[in-house]
């Protein structure tokens, strides 16, 4: 007996998009089983083969009719919408068979038959919002646990999966899609582009481009798939795109680009790659701190920036955190008693303070209002800057102020330039005085302040087994010129920096900048290992 099951995807429904074996399949079979809204999908492939029609919810009769049938030795397809392995027939009828004490090889032979899934074809409707890493979750709960479900889209929404949602909704389902948008936005921007796409490629599509915090706006039924874009994700117009990376080594709009064929897979090329990191990497996003900034400057009420990666420590990954620097000021190292108060009383109980080396405090707490934060911080005082990646100014304190001549400077610098992001956090280090007590000259740029004129350090590399100060490329700058001066080396390196590359390494690179040439360091002697000398 020569029965067969041929399990077929056909696709989202359209003629066009079914797979030549899809319709060879379907029209080599007898007997053709499928929900109804299927089988009148394929119609124009049918010619005299039996029909076996069922509804929705019958899919385990349905599975058992055609194990059945090709048991007696008929060909029967069975028909999904999609892709059949996905949430459709495929795996049901294994099981079925299983039962029966089925295995590969023996009577009846089966065959699933790839087919084109939602997730492809709403993609393709949308533009390319799955160009990177993505999932599909079904919100139907009639046969997996919703505590399951629940963990699954917040792994996919902390992991930053871009997400396909199949069964996002139906006449009674309609409490799964706003838990899921709730929990989505613990971990996401709000105006994360959000495509809607029913029946895509049927009769009666449409395709509906919205955001994260918009979506339930919309209309969403049994027929959606809900795409939801990753932290990356954009419109352009009305094409929702989610970048794969190439900008991170080539210039899209150039033909000539920076990194040659043999260059691109060095692994200074590609800091963020396994072989290049000793460890997991821990650094914050660049795109973190430009949110960061951009929810500095604004004036309206829209901003939240939420991050589920602590920008500086992997262990205590919570959501909707809110991360900023706070400072007294440049020159000023003394928080008042009330300014300290004022911060406690903003971090509540969830939140936390942390000193760092930057002379800053780093302020996290869980708010849906960091603009609210952000204005309270500044209205008792303070200055508050993004952290991770950007521009540091950090100063001496002027001898307590008695030293007062050097302060301008330091506020114009830190006003022009702290907080800009930048591919690797920049260490600018102002001293007062020669004393350099404070020791700007092992910064990624030093400035010392000497009798209305400046020494300048280019370079130096602030940490490591093989830390040293910068190299003094220039003395007696006055210090008018020092403003701008720094403003346009801050620019080249902000402009043609490779990712995640330092200054210093940049500077090595480079050559020159802005006139000062870089001098290579002695090479260090290795000491006799026996006797030390
Ligand atoms: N096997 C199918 C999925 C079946 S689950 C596949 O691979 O595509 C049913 C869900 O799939 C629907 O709730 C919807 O979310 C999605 N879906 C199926 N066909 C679709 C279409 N033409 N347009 C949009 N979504 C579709």
């Amino acid at each position: 007996m020569d029965g067969k099951v041929l399990i077929v995807g056909f696709g989202p429904g359209s003629f066009d998009h079914i797979t030549q074996r899809a319709r060879v399949a379907i029209s080599e079979s007898q007997v053709i089983i499928g929900y109804n809204t299927y089988v009148d999908l394929i119609r124009d492939l049918l010619t005299n083969q039996d029909i076996v029609r069922t509804g929705m919810t019958e899919e385990v009769s349905r599975a058992q009719k055609a194990v059945d049938l090709a048991s007696e030795g008929k060909v029967v397809a069975v028909i999904s919408s999609g892709d059949a392995g996905v949430y459709g027939m495929a795996g049901l009828i294994y099981e079925v068979l299983m039962e029966r004490g089925w295995h590969r090889g023996e009577n009846p032979f089966v065959e699933v038959i790839p087919g084109i899934s939602a997730i492809h074809s709403c993609a393709a409707l949308l533009g390319a919002p799955i160009m990177h890493d993505a999932c599909t979750i079904s919100l139907s709960d009639h046969l997996t646990p919703w505590d399951v479900i629940e963990k699954r889209i917040e792994a996919a929404a902390s992991a930053d999966f871009v997400i396909a949602l199949y069964n996002p909704k139906s006449g009674r389902r309609t409490r799964q899609i706003a838990e899921t948008q709730r929990i989505l936005l613990q971990y996401r921007d709000p105006k994360t582009p959000v495509g809607l796409v029913k029946s895509a490629y049927r009769e009666r599509q449409e395709v509906v481009r919205t955001t994260l915090d918009d979506m339930l706006n919309h209309d969403i039924g049994m027929l959606t798939t809900v795409v939801i874009g990753n932290s990356s994700t954009f419109y352009h117009g009305d094409l929702m795109i989610t970048p794969r990376g190439y900008q991170r080594k080539y210039t899209l709009d150039a033909v000539e680009q920076r990194l040659r064929p043999g260059e691109r897979l060095r692994p200074e090329n590609e800091p963020w790659s396994l072989n290049a990191t000793t460890g997991v990497s821990t650094r914050p996003p660049r795109e973190w701190a430009e949110a960061a900034v951009n929810c500095l400057n604004r004036t309206d009420n829209t901003a939240t920036v939420s991050t589920n990666a602590h920008p500086t420590r992997g262990s205590t990954v919570r959501p909707g955190i809110f991360e900023i620097a706070v400072s007294p000021g440049v020159a000023n190292k003394k928080f008042s008693p009330a300014q300290l108060v004022l911060i406690a009383n903003l971090a509540g109980d969830q939140g936390e303070i942390e000193y760092t080396t930057a002379h800053q405090l780093v302020f996290r707490g869980v708010t849906k209002d960091p603009e609210h934060v952000v204005q309270a911080l500044r209205d008792g005082g303070m200055t508050v800057l993004p952290v991770g990646d950007v521009v540091k100014v950090k100063a001496c304190d002027f001898c307590d102020g008695e030293k007062h001549e050097g302060i301008a400077f330091a506020q114009e610098i830190s006003r022009r330039l702290a907080g800009l992001p930048v591919e690797k956090e920049l260490r600018i280090g102002f001293n007062g005085c020669a004393m350099s007590c404070y020791g700007a000259v092992n910064e990624d740029i030093g400035l010392v302040f000497r009798k209305g004129k400046f020494d300048l350090f280019l370079g130096g590399k602030t940490t490591g087994r093989n830390a040293a100060p910068g190299q003094r490329v220039a003395e007696g700058i006055p210090a008018e010129e020092m403003p701008d001066l720094l403003e346009r080396i801050v620019t080249q390196y902000r402009e043609n920096a490779f990712p995640d590359e330092r200054f210093h390494k940049f500077f090595a690179r480079v050559g020159q900048i802005e006139g000062f040439d870089h001098k290579d360091r002695p090479q260090t002697v290795t000491a006799d290992a026996v006797c030390g000398s």
